[in-house]
């Protein structure tokens, strides 16, 4: 158990009565297990509201006081299991403009990968910046960090400046935290100078059983999903949305051909969604055979398997290889009789030199993250003399996220959820996402029992289809 000097812990998460030890008389202790009790017998919202906070809940977490313990070990040898804890955490007071929600389930992202490796930096100095700002900015500084940037949930408490939410709301939470009284924030909330990823940037993540949200980080939970199927998507969904629908991202049109890397990773699986939705044409870019047969099964005809293909894109560590970036373009234009107008980057030092180049005269290439390295090199001239442009993304703002969340919502974009973890396993969850072992996205329970509750539209689950609802699961399996 971590607490602050000064609390007292509670029981842990079993102990919902205890033994009182000044009188040896049977007391109620109340825990995160009684929201979920009163979460299953569907109780109103207002007695929901009125049930006690308990002090502490179960979080998973990385330590301030272990940030040096990968210091020499590769990237790739870096375990997750080893710096991710399970324990009991104070459960921090609430803002008037945030909410608790009862975390029912969450996923893994890519950013708790870089939070568990402590890479590029430990987060802890996003918390230390994030401490300075503001009495309740201070809360979020501390010896712990409560990870993850995606949960499905129950709200059970909101602050007294919260209008659109009440305790008993069902709701997934999306990861943009800016600060509304900031004026930057007030055009595209993104380009906000203070926007944060909430549980990477900020404390009091959603892999827990309890989270604080701003009240404006949450909407509506898709009423034919399970809590896990609900979980995975607001992160990468919000995100791909953003990189190819949106004004701000590619803006893609009818019949524009997307080239997407990664074509059945996180971000990947929500990508295709889009193109297809939107009348484009994808070319999903994949490492093995089973992720080509799970692209065909979604409905992706144009798959390349890097792997067999066996580019070497970099000749060695610090040379690139045009004539790669020539047979790959050529590969993508016998497969869809064109260059891509769009180029999903992510992946980053390996891919952007070949994206620039194979990406269609006047089109675009949207990059939102760097996976294999952020430190780019592609021949310019590729870029300018054919005046393409490299469009730099990250994450959505809230009405983008509201859109994408509203296309899940209504069964036009399919959860991708391969595998779930109990959130007493989220370093092996963690590690499938660092090795690249997954498919899609991985969720994780945390006050659900089990996997397949909290469906309340079983008729509309019905006419998108459990078939194409479970995919990704079916391949994960
Ligand atoms: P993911 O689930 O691990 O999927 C990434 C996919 O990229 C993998 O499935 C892999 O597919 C492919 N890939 C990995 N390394 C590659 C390489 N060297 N060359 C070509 N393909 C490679 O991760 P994700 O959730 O999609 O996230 C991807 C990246 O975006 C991460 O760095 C993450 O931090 C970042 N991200 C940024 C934002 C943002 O808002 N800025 C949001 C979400 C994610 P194959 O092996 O099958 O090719």
């Amino acid at each position: 158990m971590i607490m602050p000097a000064g609390r007292q812990a509670a029981g842990t998460v079993m102990d919902a009565v205890s033994l009182s030890p000044l009188y040896g008389t049977a007391v109620w202790w109340p825990t995160v297990n009684t929201f979920l009790d009163a979460i299953t017998a569907d109780v109103p919202g207002d007695e929901l509201a009125a049930l006690p906070l308990p002090d502490s809940y179960r979080a998973a977490f990385v330590r301030r006081d272990e940030v040096e313990m990968f210091n020499g070990v590769a990237s790739v040898d870096k375990d997750p299991r080893k710096s991710l804890h399970v324990d009991e955490v104070a459960v921090p007071e609430l803002a008037p403009d945030e909410a608790y929600v009862a975390v029912m389930a969450s996923s893994i992202n890519f950013n708790t990968v870089w939070s568990s490796i402590f890479e590029p930096i430990p987060t802890f100095a996003f918390l230390d910046r994030l401490g300075k700002e503001s009495r309740w900015g201070a809360r979020h500084a501390l010896a712990y960090h409560v990870v993850g940037s995606d949960a499905a949930g129950v709200v059970v408490r909101v602050g007294s400046a919260v209008r659109n939410w009440r305790p008993g709301d069902r709701v997934v939470v999306h990861c943009n935290y800016v600060d509304d009284q900031d004026p930057s924030s007030h055009d595209d909330s993104m380009l906000a100078a203070n926007q944060r990823i909430w549980g990477f940037e900020t404390n009091f993540g959603g892999l827990a059983d309890l989270t604080v949200v701003k009240a404006n980080q949450l909407m509506p939970k898709p009423r034919h999903l399970s809590w896990e199927e609900s979980a995975v998507n607001a992160l990468c969904n919000s995100t791909a949305y953003r990189m190819i629908v949106s004004r701000n991202g590619a803006d893609m049109q009818q019949g524009d051909t997307v080239l997407v890397w990664g074509a059945t990773g996180g971000l990947g699986s929500y990508a295709i969604q889009h193109v297809l939705n939107g009348g484009g044409t994808p070319v999903g870019v994949v490492s093995s055979p089973a992720k080509v047969e799970l692209l065909h099964d979604v409905g992706v005809s144009a798959v390349i398997d890097r792997r067999a293909a066996g580019y070497r894109f970099w000749a060695d560590e610090h040379t690139q290889d045009e004539s790669e970036w020539r047979r790959f373009g050529k590969d993508v234009r016998s497969l869809v009789g064109d260059d891509p107008d769009i180029v999903f980057e992510h992946p980053g030092r390996q891919t952007m030199g070949a994206s620039v180049f194979a990406c269609k005269r006047g089109g675009t290439i949207v990059t939102c993250a760097a996976t294999s390295g952020y430190m780019i090199e592609y021949d310019n001239r590729h870029l300018w003399m054919k005046l393409k442009t490299i469009k730099g993304s990250h994450f959505a703002n809230y009405r983008e996220a509201w859109d994408a969340n509203k296309l899940i919502c209504e069964g036009k974009v399919l959860p991708a959820l391969s595998a779930v973890y109990p959130l007493e396993q989220v370093g092996e969850a963690t590690l499938q996402v660092h090795r690249n072992l997954h498919e899609g996205k991985i969720g994780v329970l945390c006050l659900a029992p089990s996997e397949g509750l909290g469906i309340e539209d079983p008729e509309l689950r019905a006419r998108v289809g459990e078939e194409r609802l479970t995919a990704y699961r079916r391949h994960g399996a």
